[in-house]
């Protein structure tokens, strides 16, 4: 994928900060961290979402990731630590080569917002998500 600036960063012709790369995966710091330690952790293989990972492609990018998060806590102690990815323009991706954001967390005035979650249970009583499952069971291969 010669356009893609992720796969550019893979291949060395855009620079990074990169901590970590193995046969399958690259980890680099965020270019715009929004707390101490922030790091995009990336498939080798360019995939768009999680919609197009395989089964293998899978495994091989989610071993990865508690090497990343452990190096992160040891390194800056955190007291948590969100992992998050975006897929599609809607829910907020702007590269279209599957990332996961690890983001250290310091304390409730660490800046990053996540509170902003409202539940809507009004709309999605304890039934309605019991319906919800019930067809999602359905749609989930073995
Ligand atoms: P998302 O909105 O989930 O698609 O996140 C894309 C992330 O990629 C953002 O947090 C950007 O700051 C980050 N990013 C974009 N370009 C670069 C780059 N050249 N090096 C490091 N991070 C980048
Ligand atoms: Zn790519």
């Amino acid at each position: 994928m010669g356009s893609c600036i992720f796969c550019q960063i893979i291949e060395g012709s855009i620079p990074s900060a990169k901590i970590y790369e193995d046969e399958h995966v690259y980890a680099f710091m965020d270019i715009m961290p929004v707390t101490k330690g922030h790091v995009l952790l990336i498939p080798k293989k360019h995939v768009e979402n999680i919609y197009d990972f395989t089964e293998e492609d899978a495994a091989n990018f989610f071993a990865a990731a508690p090497k990343i998060a452990n190096a992160l806590k040891d390194e800056f102690i955190p007291v948590g630590m969100n992992l998050l990815q975006n897929n599609g323009a809607a829910a907020g991706q702007t590269v279209f080569h599957y990332h996961l954001h690890f983001i250290p967390r310091y304390d409730e005035t660490d800046g990053f917002d996540l509170a902003k979650w409202e539940s809507k249970q009004d709309e999605f009583t304890p039934e309605k998500v019991q319906e919800l499952a019930a067809t999602l069971r359905g749609k989930i291969s073995q």
